[in-house]
Parts: structure tokens; C-alpha cells; sequence
């Protein structure tokens, strides 16, 4: 079984409540490795490509009921300000990356998760007063979508390879 990579975007509402150290610390203590970062303020066009049309049908619902178009939305969402974009490396790490994020909505997200533990906006409370979601962060969701979202965001040149102590620690056999 090989290392896997993820993405992770501290959004633009962690960046200005100056959440940066403390969400990516998380990842840190966990053991995951930065390999990839840097700060960058999406445009219209970059944003669609990372929030893609797959979110129409995921969201339909909402937007029958709401009248509210959740991919439009999140798009905005994103280019409100620079966003940090880290891609960590490691043992499951697409999982472990989303089981620190916490789920989607603040409010049913565990203490201890980031979205839980700095945010508490519910899917209903969104909905109903035409509210975005702001729950700090993104971390891709599956294998697929992680292979989309890494190379959209990080060229193989700015990702590097090398050892961290865990590394040694952990993962050299005898
Ligand atoms: P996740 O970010 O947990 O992978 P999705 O990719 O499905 O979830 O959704 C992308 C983002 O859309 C969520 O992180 C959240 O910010 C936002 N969102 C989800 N549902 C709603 C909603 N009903 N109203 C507004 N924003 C929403």
C-alpha cells in the first residue's frame, strides 16, 4: 500500500480569523507531511474548476426547495480572499485528512475536528436564512476527486520530497 496525498484549502474565513497556525497544526500532529503550500487568491475561472459541475446534482435539492445554487455560491465563497493551499502526504491520508476536518456541517461536526471545534452553522440555519456554510476548510473527498484537485492547485515542481523525524520513526522497516 502506497502514501497518499490530499488537498486541503484553509478557506478564506479561516484565513482572516487568523486560524492558519492552529489548522495546520492539526494536520502537523497527526503526523501528516506538508509536501506542497502557498497562498493564492482564486479567480472566477480557477474557482469553477476546483468547485466542478458535480456539485449541481449533489446540491440539486437545495436549490428546489431554496432557490439557492450551492456551486455559484461556494464559488463566491471562495474568492472572497487568499486562501492557503497545502497538499499533505501520508498513510490514508485522504481519510485521516477528513476525519480532522470533521463533516460538512459545523454543527454536526465532533469536538476535537477542526470544523467543530472553530465553527457551529447548520445545514438548516444556511439554508433557511440564505446563508453560506463557512466551515473553514476544504480537504478533498475521495481518491477521484483527489486526483483532480492536487494537480489543479500544485505542479509537480512545487511539491518536494523528504523525510520528516516521523518518517524515520515510523515507517523505515527494520
Ligand atoms: P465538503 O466540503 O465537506 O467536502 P461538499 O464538497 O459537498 O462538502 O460541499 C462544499 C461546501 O459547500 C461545504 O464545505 C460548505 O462550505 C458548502 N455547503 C454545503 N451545503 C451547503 C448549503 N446547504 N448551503 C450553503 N453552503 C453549503
Amino acid at each position: 500500500m502506497e502514501k497518499e496525498r490530499t488537498l486541503v484549502l484553509i478557506k478564506p474565513d479561516g484565513v482572516i480569523r487568523n486560524l492558519v497556525g492552529k489548522i495546520i497544526m492539526r494536520f502537523e500532529d497527526a503526523g501528516l507531511k506538508i509536501i506542497g503550500m502557498k497562498m493564492v487568491w482564486a479567480d472566477e475561472e480557477f474557482a469553477r474548476k476546483h468547485y466542478r459541475d458535480d456539485l449541481d446534482e449533489k446540491y440539486k435539492d437545495v436549490e428546489k426547495k431554496f432557490g439557492r445554487n450551492v456551486r455559484n455560491e461556494l464559488v463566491k465563497y471562495l474568492k472572497e480572499g487568499p486562501v492557503i493551499a497545502i497538499v499533505f502526504e501520508g498513510v490514508d491520508a485522504i481519510n485521516v485528512a477528513r476525519k480532522i476536518t470533521g463533516s460538512t456541517y459545523p454543527n454536526e461536526s465532533l469536538p476535537g475536528t477542526i470544523r467543530g471545534d472553530f465553527s457551529h452553522i447548520s445545514k438548516n440555519f444556511a439554508n433557511e436564512n440564505n446563508l453560506m456554510v463557512r466551515n473553514l476548510i476544504h480537504a478533498s473527498g475521495n481518491e477521484e476527486d483527489a486526483k483532480i484537485e492536487i494537480p489543479l492547485w500544485f505542479s509537480e515542481k512545487e511539491m518536494h520530497s523528504y523525510k520528516t523525524v516521523y518518517d524515520m520513526i515510523c515507517f523505515e522497516g527494520e
